[in-house]
């Protein structure tokens, strides 16, 4: 095997179980390594560091598979979806669609895995993984057994791997449109055209969370609502009234069918930019018991930072405009970059530009089948504020 040499700098990374090493972090690696290669990692001191896999074209070159010496690569890969796959049993989550392997969460770089009531959604997103997909696929087979697997792997990020996207099926036969029963609402999921792998997982138990402050009556308004989840469950705790609002009209095709899978028919979709939606609602003096902001990530670098923090400013501003007396608001960040300490800090400057005092009901994070590291801070990724107009 090829070995790969740190820095000062990366060993520290490794010795505090990170699985990122950057190239400043590199003091050598042989020059034909070739794109994923698997490559034994040593300090400067000749010190074994780990196993990991190298890729010269990406912006993160080495990732880390793991920490000790193994010798079988594949037969570690096949140990690791194993055990994600056990995890998740245990988890006790009430749905039939879940992450399996959640890439670092799960110490599986570059690898996601969902499952959806009976079919896989899977995404390869870098070259290590992409060598390893046989094992991979072999792999969840025997220990899911799926009807079907489709590819969805992230054409932008293998792009930047140096690799050609193709989504489609890969095993079996995967239908157009899947059913789920997530805590006993039921969503029809299009694996084959939706935006991430199909639905937004990570958003299940916030989505119990949030529609838990509903009571009968609430008009509510689902803003950024994709598929509908958050509107969906407060309709189904009973508010009178829902309005959806996204961008997209094929994610508004999928809330009606949504709406009617659950019996909900007092409700409206609007096709707009949200941030435009908001503008005229605030002048037209409608008013809501709850609001949600589920925006797609603003900040997907640090330097897109003080945008997204001016975006999540104008919208929960806004918002806060248009809650009725003891409302609530829920704002979420997908971006790493945007932390819950930035969500109360904007919340609060909203808060004193509006002049409407705001508590905090609840603290929210993505849901457990999206694992969380100490040592990988970016895997928490997924964080929320409950607000109430007080
Ligand atoms: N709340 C959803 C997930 C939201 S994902 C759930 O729980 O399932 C973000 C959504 O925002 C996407 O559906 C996308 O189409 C939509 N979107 C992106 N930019 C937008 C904009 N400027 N205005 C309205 N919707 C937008």
């Amino acid at each position: 095997m090829k070995k790969v040499i740190l820095k000062k700098s990366g060993e520290e990374k490794l010795k505090s179980y990170s699985q990122w090493v950057y190239t400043n972090e590199i003091k050598k690696a042989p020059r034909d390594i070739l794109p994923g290669e698997v490559v034994e990692i040593f300090s400067s001191s000749g010190r074994f560091l780990g196993l990991g896999y190298y890729n010269p074209l990406s912006k993160i070159p080495l990732r880390v598979l793991t920490f000790f010496k193994r010798g079988d690569i594949r037969q570690l890969i096949r140990d690791r979806i194993k055990r994600a796959v056990e995890k998740r049993r245990k988890l006790h989550i009430n749905s039939d669609a879940f992450r399996i392997v959640h890439s670092e969460g799960d110490f599986l770089p570059g690898l996601i895995v969902d499952y959806y009531s009976g079919y896989l959604s899977v995404q390869i997103n870098t070259a290590g993984m992409e060598n390893l997909r046989e094992t991979i696929i072999d792999v969840l087979i025997e220990n899911i057994s799926p009807e079907g697997i489709i590819d969805k792997s992230d054409e932008k990020v293998r792009k930047k791997e140096g690799l050609e996207t193709e989504n489609r099926v890969i095993y079996g036969a995967v239908p157009d449109v899947v059913r789920i029963n997530e805590n006993g609402i039921l969503f029809n999921v299009y694996l084959k055209e939706g935006q991430k792998t199909g639905f937004y997982l990570d958003q299940r138990e916030n989505r119990k969370i949030v529609s838990s402050v509903v009571e009968g009556g609430f008009s509510v308004l689902d803003l950024f609502s994709n598929a509908g989840g958050f509107g969906i469950y407060a309709g189904k705790m009973g508010a009178s009234y829902i309005t959806f609002v996204d961008i997209s009209e094929k994610a508004l095709e999928q809330v009606r069918e949504n709406c009617s899978l659950n019996e909900i028919t007092d409700y409206t979709v609007v096709n707009q930019n949200a941030f435009d939606f908001l503008k005229e609602e605030v002048k037209s003096g409608n008013k809501y018991d709850l609001i949600i902001l589920d925006p797609p990530s603003f900040a997907k670098t640090k330097s897109e930072k003080e945008g997204a923090l001016r975006g999540f400013k104008y919208l929960i501003l806004n918002s806060l405009k248009l809650l009725k007396e003891n409302g609530y608001l829920a704002v979420f960040s997908c971006s790493y970059h945007v932390d819950m300490n930035d969500l109360l800090e904007v919340s609060a400057s909203a808060s004193t530009d509006t002049k409407i005092p705001v508590g905090v009901r609840e603290f929210m994070y993505q849901d457990r089948d999206h694992p969380v590291l100490v040592n990988m801070p970016n895997t928490l990724y997924l964080k929320g504020l409950l607000l109430e107009r007080l």
